[in-house]
């Protein structure tokens, strides 16, 4: 695990393996010896997701696939999305050499490009499983090499996917606190982005009497102080304003026009629906400028297979180790899969809950039992899947 974790490590810095980037060959070539090692029969498909599988006895049965993502956030830690990797490696690893024959074939997947970036978000396993509704913008595409045709050719048959399953650091510090190893999530969480936009009238920031100002910057603080301090006394939903841009943006200018972005999570349609509709009535009332509010991103929450969720609960009861259900507030590979495969995940406690930077760590003992419980929920669904 920390072996992986030095290629594109930058000391003091983090990680540095974007996808499609030299460091990011380097380790995919490495996991892929690795799988080559373990007696797993590699391949990598047209957008660059790297596979190793282990053939199953039954021809017709269809595959279980596990794991995650290889490429890192800029600055990132080593654990999220290569944990899953090499967790799926381990699993077929334990599996193979313990002899069992079981009757699925196996695969062990390193997508590319989960990180958001030109190409967007999860894009290894959007192709995977056709997902990429629209296509991203042709320099990005050409900026790595990629084509149409290659996005298409990446799709997988689905049917041909009995089970995926995803092991991942929580990212966040709920397992942390209770001193828990593993948790398993239930669903993964919506996103909603909308982009506000006031519009005032620029003028001196000096002569113009106060009265009389159209200010673009009094209304927009206005807005996000009142639709944040609704926010936070909701529950199962959580918000972000993290972007504001300003025109012109100078300190002797009364502001014409302030924008800037809105998010909002929840596992709960509902929550969401809610902390939007909030919005929009705190950006109608507005008294000097005119203000909208636009959707521009729209990711429903998606729910995890309840068959997979009771299986791993079973396993993690077999082995002693309390799991608890939870919701992912962050998106994985696993959001564009379930959609087409029935889909579970495995969480293990990011230490104070810190991720996507340099000190991102998970305990040995918590990533062995998360392995574990991975290898067993892997053992489970062969007996129990067609
Ligand atoms: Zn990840």
């Amino acid at each position: 695990m920390k072996r992986q974790g030095q290629i594109g490590w930058k000391e003091g810095k983090g990680l540095y393996r974007e996808a499609y980037t030299e460091s990011y060959y380097e380790v995919r070539d490495f996991v892929k010896k690795k799988m080559e090692e373990a007696g797993l029969e590699t391949r990598i498909d047209s957008v660059g997701n790297l596979f190793g599988k282990l053939e199953g006895t039954d021809p017709n049965a269809k595959t279980i696939l596990t794991g995650s993502h290889l490429d890192s956030v800029t600055a990132g830690g080593i654990l999220d999305g290569a944990l899953g990797v090499i967790a799926a490696l381990e699993a077929l690893r334990t599996i193979k050499e313990s002899g069992k024959k079981l009757k699925h074939s196996l695969e062990a997947v390193g997508f590319i490009a989960e990180e958001g970036g030109p190409l967007g978000g999860t894009f290894g396993s959007r192709a995977f499983s056709g997902q990429v509704k629209s296509l991203p913008p042709q320099d990005a595409l050409k900026a790595v090499g990629l084509t149409k045709e290659d996005i298409e050719a990446a799709k997988a048959d689905p049917n041909k996917y009995g089970a995926y399953l995803e092991l991942h650091v929580e990212q966040g510090p709920v397992l942390w606190r209770k001193g828990l190893s593993v948790g398993i999530p239930t669903a993964i969480v919506g996103i909603t982005r909308y982009m506000c936009t006031v519009k005032g009238v620029s003028n001196h920031a000096g002569t113009t009497p106060m009265e009389e100002r159209k200010d673009a910057m009094y209304d927009a603080a206005v807005i996000i102080h009142k639709w944040l301090e609704y926010m936070r006394n909701q529950k199962g939903v959580v918000c972000n304003v993290g972007y504001i841009e300003v025109e012109p943006g100078h300190p002797c200018i009364v502001p014409g026009e302030v924008k800037f972005s809105v998010e909002i999570r929840s596992d709960q349609e509902e929550k969401i629906k809610d902390a939007e509709d909030k919005l929009k009535q705190i950006v109608s009332q507005v008294n000097d400028c005119n203000a909208v509010a636009e959707l521009f991103i729209q990711k429903p929450p998606v729910k995890l297979s309840e068959k997979i969720i009771e299986t791993i609960e079973e396993v993690s009861k077999d082995l002693e180790i309390e799991a608890p259900r939870m919701p992912s507030w962050a998106s994985h590979d696993a959001s564009p899969i379930a959609h087409v495969i029935p889909t579970g995940m495995i969480f293990v406690p990011s230490i104070n809950g810190i991720s996507h930077q340099k000190d991102e760590f998970t305990e040995d003992e918590d990533m062995v039992r998360g392995v574990n419980v991975l290898t067993n929920a892997i053992i489970k669904l062969d007996e129990i899947l067609d």
